[in-house]
């Protein structure tokens, strides 16, 4: 079933993390997910060994309050597990990046860790992978598990990405799992970006990228970390680190503001002559004005 990988089997007894080429990093998000976890570990284990290639499974454990990190502890036993462990919560965008940093592999798969992204399917994007292809994104057939309201403002912010920017389109109904391939992994570590929106900066990078449909199931167990919060933030991000129409849009409605206010200021003036309110509007006007172009 694997004979593409093949070359690169190795024995296990003999192998260490830092000795041996490792073909890939599956990285792993967790917070507080101690109940998700045991059925997770066991599930991807299972499908990694069976694969029989240099793996590595890293858990990135971003300020979990639970068993959380009791548990990767013990998992990081087993032979290419690693555990990272975050100061504190940094949120799941911030976990993934510091799992970039960390991954040892040629590629890397992001997955979360209450079996929402199954890894059985592993084995196909990794064969995906070496048949060419640089991204692998898994499309979600349908949000079993979403509520309403989350799938109407997902659309919603699709819908409003694709306006704010048509240079590149964030592709609807794939989250973050997705296998990355070595070339726009490389790319992906040398951007100078501190804070990575990992849904659009993969699609902003090009590079020879395919689908995998997949059926995305509710969580293992646990609760959903998801709130409108976290939404709003990642929206607002994602909004200004990829589109310059807002504060285009900005500068414009300050033009013309200022023009009104000039035209307002000039006849009142006529009429009554000039006051202070007339000077405070004109150094309102005219700041907005250079804040726009500043950052335009
Ligand atoms: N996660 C994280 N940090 C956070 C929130 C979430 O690492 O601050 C991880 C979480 O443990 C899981 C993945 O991100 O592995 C997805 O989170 P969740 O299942 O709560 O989101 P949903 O699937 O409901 O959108
Ligand atoms: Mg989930």
């Amino acid at each position: 079933m694997f004979n593409k990988v093949t070359p690169l089997l190795k024995d296990k007894k003999d192998t260490s993390l830092t000795s041996r080429s490792v073909l890939f990093t599956v990285i792993v998000p967790c917070f507080n997910e101690a109940e998700a976890l045991p059925e997770f570990q066991k599930q991807t284990l299972a499908v990694l060994d069976q694969m029989q290639v240099p793996y590595e499974l890293l858990y990135v454990n971003d300020g979990s309050t639970d068993e959380t990190q009791i548990l990767i502890d013990q998992y990081a036993q087993n032979l290419g597990v690693r555990a990272l462990h975050l100061s504190r919560n940094f949120g799941k965008e911030s976990a993934m990046n510091a799992g970039i940093d960390y991954a040892n592999a040629q590629a890397i798969i992001f997955m979360d860790a209450d079996l929402q992204d199954p890894p059985q399917l592993i084995p196909q994007m990794v064969n995906t992978w070496l048949d060419g292809f640089d991204i692998v994104n898994m499309k979600r057939k349908g949000r079993q598990g979403d509520t309403t309201t989350k799938k109407v403002t997902a659309k919603l912010y699709y819908c409003l990405m694709k306006k704010l920017n048509p240079s590149f389109v964030i592709p609807e109904q794939v989250s973050d799992f997705r296998l990355i391939g070595p070339k726009p992994l490389a790319a992906l570590k040398t951007m100078p970006e501190r804070m990575m929106v990992m849904k659009g900066m993969i699609p902003w990078l090009g590079f020879n990228t395919t689908e995998i449909l997949y059926n995305r199931v509710a969580r293992e167990a646990g609760l959903t970390k998801w709130n409108y919060w976290g939404l709003i933030d990642l929206a607002i991000e994602g909004i200004i680190s990829f589109s310059k129409k807002p504060i285009r849009w900005y500068t414009f409605a300050a033009i013309v503001i200022s023009l009104i206010t000039a035209v307002a200021i000039g006849f009142d003036t006529a009429q009554h002559g000039a006051n202070l309110i007339h000077l405070i509007a004109f150094i309102l006007t005219f700041l907005s004005v250079g804040i726009a172009l500043i950052f335009d």
